[in-house]
């Protein structure tokens, strides 16, 4: 059995920061390889069929930015300057035991940080196309996916069967259906879980790495739910669709603005809500990794010229989800969102739907600021 080091600050961690290291320190010591992975494109049932782990290294928290700051810009999106500081700093177990991490060509700032990682890192980038709507992006897309097996299958020693392939998709597909099922709950007049509420779950299960007890657990609280109205929730405040960027790191300043305001956020149209749940891959397609690319190809991100998806899917949602408004919350420098921002402001309008655009980052300065704007916004809504 390997035995693995942990950081030479580890003493000085939390006791949930150790806990985290230590809990994967001893998987990784039961022979377990673990994949480090950035974004709603990473193709999951690959490196479920890998027998990999794989786990969300999007840093959301401003703790490492400035020990990021000493090598990439400053006025660079908090995200990347966050997961970045991570891994220079040694304090994310999963950044730390990584035996890989898995990038995309996705906006720019991303794709240069993984050729920082992977100075220090073993990285791999998988080629997406910078638009769907293009004749050859998914067979591109379905090389690229082929490529990306043949690779695993080498550096891992193992067989990527369609067998494999097919049981996770069952599985992911599973799990996706859960979860959009909890979140469609809040289609519904009365509310049984606050936007808080349902957020804090989503992201706390995306961390539990047993798929089988995720997807137990979701639909356990989905069925306990119906009916009911969660205490949390403002009866009658206004419905808010929340887009844009992950807001993981913002989390607090933008939707618990909503919430101290009256209104209720009851939909994530984003990385953290619905966009990735409703990527449902073919089970019966003949050829997995084709079904595998066309069904991540259909997610909606403004790193996508044009970003159609996005364009058609958020005027449905926000009709699905009857909100009485659109909150688009964009990072500091990102400018895929942030210009994308006219468009989606456009759509908005000629639909009639309230929209509201934010630009913010990690740091809590204008916390207060936002509390005003959004609570301004809420009013203006009316009764
Ligand atoms: S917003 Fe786009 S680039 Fe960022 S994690 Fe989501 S899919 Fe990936
Ligand atoms: S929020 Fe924008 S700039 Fe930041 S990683 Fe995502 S797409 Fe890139």
């Amino acid at each position: 059995m390997t035995d693995f080091l942990l950081p030479d600050a580890f003493e000085e961690y939390s006791e949930a920061r150790k806990a985290g290291f230590l809990k994967v320190k001893a998987a990784k010591e039961q022979g377990q390889k673990v994949a480090g992975c950035f974004c709603a494109f990473t193709p999951l049932e690959i490196l479920d069929a890998a027998g990999l782990l794989t786990v969300s290294l999007c840093g959301m928290s401003p703790e490492t930015i400035p020990a990021a700051e000493t090598e990439l810009p400053r006025n660079l999106c908090p995200l990347i300057k966050s997961s970045y500081g991570f891994y220079l700093t040694d304090k994310c177990p999963y950044t730390y035991f990584a035996d890989l991490i898995v990038g995309e060509t996705t906006c720019d700032g991303k794709k240069k940080m993984y050729e920082l990682l992977g100075k220090g890192k073993e990285t791999y980038v998988l080629h997406l196309p910078q638009g769907r709507d293009v004749p050859y992006a998914l067979e591109m897309w379905t090389e690229e996916l082929r490529r990306f097996v043949r690779y695993l299958e080498e550096r891992f020693a193992v067989k990527i069967t369609d067998e494999k392939l097919r049981e996770a998709i069952r599985q992911r597909n599973a799990l996706r259906e859960a979860r959009c099922r909890l979140m469609e709950l809040l289609k519904a007049d009365t509310l049984p879980i606050s936007g808080t509420e349902l957020y804090t779950f989503l992201d706390g299960i995306g961390f539990n790495f047993d798929i089988k007890d995720a997807i137990a657990k979701t639909r356990a609280l989905a069925d306990s739910l119906s009916g009911q109205q969660s205490p949390a929730v403002t009866p009658n405040g206004k419905r808010i669709l929340v887009t844009g960027c992950p807001i993981g790191g913002v989390f607090q300043k933008v939707v618990g603005a909503v919430e101290r305001a009256g209104g209720n956020v009851v939909c994530f149209e984003n990385c953290s809500g619905i966009k990735p749940a409703r990527c449902k891959v073919d089970e019966n397609a003949d050829d997995p990794i084709a079904a595998i690319a066309k069904a991540y190809l259909d997610i909606g991100c403004a790193v996508m010229t044009p970003d159609s998806k996005r364009f058609e899917n958020l005027p449905a949602l926000a009709k699905a989800f009857r909100a009485d408004a659109v909150l688009d919350v964009a990072l500091q420098a990102c400018h895929t969102y942030l210009i994308e921002g006219r468009t989606i402001r456009d759509i908005c309008k000629e639909r009639g739907v309230p929209y509201m655009a934010l630009e913010t980052d990690y740091a809590t300065a204008d916390a207060g600021q936002i509390d005003t704007r959004i609570a301004a916004f809420i009013e203006t809504l009316g009764e």
